[in-house]
């Protein structure tokens, strides 16, 4: 699943190589993932992008004449491959762009539903695109997120994964932010106290600088994740067994010593709410 982290160091080492040359062809893209018809893909042939750029989970590679941005979004199980002139890549990929040259950059997407998208719009549609995230998770500060937790009360878990209120982290490194604030996720954002809130910021950007740093270096999950799909294994602060809990259509995990004093939290599904 890739979130802030996992993207912004795939766009770090995209925005050279797909800059480096002209687009030849772009295309074919399979027909759920491209979701933009009008302009047609091929108005990106002869054009140069201008780089990689992020926002929140998505990626955007805008045009050097500045009319066009192509933008994608990953989703859970879609890749960005770049792959060099002569390199083997996938036969079928969800989406390809080809540089002159002979390099190209590939979507491939594991699995039978096609749910990672690419849109080919011009920079004023991508902004409306784009308008309903929040500001971004790295580098949000004390202050802004003081104002977020005290708008509306939320448990913690699932505000730092609303990207309308903060952009750019999932499901694991919600799980990943809140072990290193000592906070429950099911703790609400209004019953912070400021010393919390200051922690909770401090650990939204520590954590995510620490993925970043970890995924750059090309380090897989098991190795980047210290709290998250890490059942029964001991907390890296007090070795208590790390515990999980499903809430709404997610798996928390925690730590019941650091986090939640000791208490096991019930199990919150949707399903089970509804029954
Ligand atoms: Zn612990």
């Amino acid at each position: 699943m890739p979130e802030l982290p996992e993207v912004e160091a795939w766009r770090r080492a995209l925005n050279d190589p797909v800059s480096a040359f002209p687009i030849v062809k772009a295309g074919p893209a399979h027909v759920a993932t491209l979701k933009t018809f009008d302009p047609p893909l091929s108005v990106l042939e002869g054009r140069r992008l201008a780089g990689a750029e992020r926002r929140a989970k998505r990626l955007l590679f805008p045009t050097d004449d500045g009319e066009l941005v192509l933008l994608v979004h990953l989703m859970t199980a879609g890749r960005l491959r770049f792959l060099r002139a002569g390199e083997q890549g996938p036969k079928v990929p969800a989406f390809r762009l080809a540089f002159q040259g002979g390099s190209q950059l590939v979507l491939t997407e594991a699995g039978a539903k096609k749910r990672a998208g690419v849109w080919l719009l011009t920079p004023e549609e991508a902004e409306v695109e784009l308008s309903h995230l929040g500001p971004e998770a790295l580098g949000l500060g004390v202050e802004r997120l003081a104002e977020i937790c005290a708008d509306e009360s939320r448990r913690l878990h699932s505000l730092l994964r609303d990207q309308r209120v903060i952009a750019g982290i999932g499901r694991a490194w919600a799980n990943e932010i809140l072990h290193h604030a000592q906070l429950s996720p099911y703790a609400l954002s209004r019953e912070l106290d400021p010393d919390d809130v200051r922690r909770l910021a401090e650990a939204i950007d520590s954590e995510l600088s620490r993925g970043l740093e970890l995924r750059e270096r090309g380090a897989n999950d098991k190795k980047t994740y210290r709290v998250h799909d890490k059942l029964g294994q001991p907390c890296y602060v007090c070795g208590t067994p790390i515990a999980r809990v499903d809430f709404e259509e997610h798996t928390i995990y925690y730590c019941p010593e650091c986090q939640t004093g000791g208490r096991v939290l019930k199990d919150r599904r949707l399903s089970r709410l509804l029954r």
